[in-house]
């Protein structure tokens, strides 16, 4: 693809999140992270030519090797995966605009400590385990609003600006659809909250009626 086809190609991904945050709400604007663990930094860097500027990765060490090569281009990064304690100070050096990823409350509580040491405040959104899978990482739904409050009590340089979550990992939709309104749910009962992260590739228009506000894709963005 060049860069002409590689546009008119994102226009397509970009209209189909506007007719789906339209069936929401004229007023529900959504926010596309465009996902580029898989992709290259010269990949990133033909997507922010045609106009993107949020960018996700899930390893620190890739977020960190990607920021350095990019540093001449206005990006935001976000940190989206899952953040192991002894790679937090790292994660703070190269301070993201927003850390999807805190997921219990120990996470928090170390993460607060490096903060105050750093004399540094980061945003994050609580990770929901919406759909209670084994094989993800998150809060369990039942205690995501008391854990969501003990943070924002405990850890005043964290600033907690939402929720995230990933689907059911289904095909059955209806049981993805359940998994979005759960997290959905408990955004909307959360003090101050405003970033619902919700949406990948697959999902993504079905999350944006659910209530998301941000979407991470990935492939779908680098056409994969
Ligand atoms: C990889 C990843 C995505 C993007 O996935 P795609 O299916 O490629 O869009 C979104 N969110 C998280 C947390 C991821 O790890």
């Amino acid at each position: 693809m060049n860069e002409i086809e590689y546009k008119l190609y994102i226009d397509d991904v970009i209209r189909r999140v506007e007719s789906a945050r339209l069936r929401v709400s004229d007023h529900h604007i959504v926010k596309i992270v465009a996902v580029s663990k898989y992709s290259t930094s010269n990949e990133i860097k033909k997507l922010y030519n045609i106009g993107q500027r949020a960018f996700g990765e899930n390893k620190v060490q890739d977020l960190e090797k990607k920021a350095q090569e990019l540093e001449d281009l206005p990006l935001e990064w976000h940190f989206i995966g899952n953040l192991q304690k002894n790679k937090i100070n790292k994660l703070l050096e190269i301070n993201p605009a927003l850390f999807q990823g805190l997921d219990s409350l120990e996470l928090a509580h170390e993460l607060q400590k490096r903060l105050v040491v750093k004399d540094m405040t980061l945003d994050c959104l609580l990770q929901i385990n919406s759909a209670k899978e084994e094989s993800k990482h998150g809060i369990l739904p039942e205690d995501a609003i008391t854990t969501y409050q003990t943070i924002q009590k405990e850890c005043p340089n964290i600033n907690l600006k939402g929720v995230m979550s990933i689907g059911a990992h289904s095909d059955d939709k209806e049981l993805v659809k359940q998994s979005f309104l759960t997290t959905h749910a408990i955004f909307n009962k959360l003090e101050g909250a405003t970033i619902c992260s919700m949406g990948m590739s697959g999902d993504f228009e079905l999350a944006i009626e659910c209530g998301s506000n941000m979407v991470r894709l990935g492939s779908i963005m680098f056409n994969r």
